[in-house]
């Protein structure tokens, strides 16, 4: 109802009013997210974690999940970059948690990265049974303090900027079920002021 009021289908409105239903929208999008991610969690801790493993191309669903984040990198004014040799690997994988993955760190990156700046989604070859993903931000950089509590659960660092980036502090928790059920781990390098670069393995599909 909040898009039908927005596009006009009841009646013209003025921009203040757009303006704030926009607000309205974006809240809502952010309420649902946050349930979803707390459903996640709980379901994979009472056991109902579902992975449909198939084989799965990275390059589009990595081209796929840039597309998806395109309009905020657009709006925070950062640059996204692909880096994806080719033949693109071939993954033992769910795609949709893989897609959950890479949205998780691609979204972060944008997040805390200031105007201007860049994020680069890489992966290369790890060893002959693992394919190495990386999320690559020049953003704000991660305090040495918050390092050791950035995958529990709803944990955000607590930095001057952190209230204005909403969020829930699952993201990364979620993200790091989902590599390690997949027989992957994930860890990052960060420096203050300079960036952070999240690194997480998923198993290559084996050739026969
Ligand atoms: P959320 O992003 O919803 O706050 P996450 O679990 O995804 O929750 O991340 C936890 C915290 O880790 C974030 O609040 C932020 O403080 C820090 N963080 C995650 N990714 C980055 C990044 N790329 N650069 C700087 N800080 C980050």
């Amino acid at each position: 109802f909040i898009d039908l009021l927005i596009q006009g289908h009841m009646g013209e409105l003025n921009p203040e009013q757009k303006t704030y239903l926009g607000y309205a929208q974006e809240g809502v999008q952010q309420l649902m997210r946050i349930v979803e991610d707390i459903l996640f969690l709980t379901r994979s801790d009472s056991g109902q974690f579902e992975m449909r493993m198939e084989k799965v191309n990275l390059l589009p669903l990595a081209k796929q999940a840039l597309r998806g984040l395109k309009p905020q990198a657009e709006k925070a004014s950062i640059v996204l970059n692909c880096d994806i040799l080719s033949p693109s690997p071939m993954l033992h994988a769910d795609p949709q948690r893989i897609m959950q993955v890479l949205n998780n760190l691609l979204t972060n990156a944008i997040k805390f990265t200031p105007p201007g700046g860049l994020v680069t989604l890489r992966a290369r070859p790890y060893d002959e049974r693992f394919v190495l993903i990386s999320v690559h931000d020049t953003g704000y950089g991660i305090a040495p303090d918050d390092r050791a509590h950035i995958f529990e659960r709803f944990y955000q660092a607590n930095h001057h900027l952190q209230s204005k980036m909403g969020g829930s502090g699952l993201g990364l928790s979620i993200a790091k079920l989902i590599v390690e059920q997949h027989g992957g781990h994930i860890s990052f390098e960060s420096a203050v002021n300079e960036g952070t670069t999240f690194y997480f393995t998923i198993p290559l599909y084996p050739e026969s």
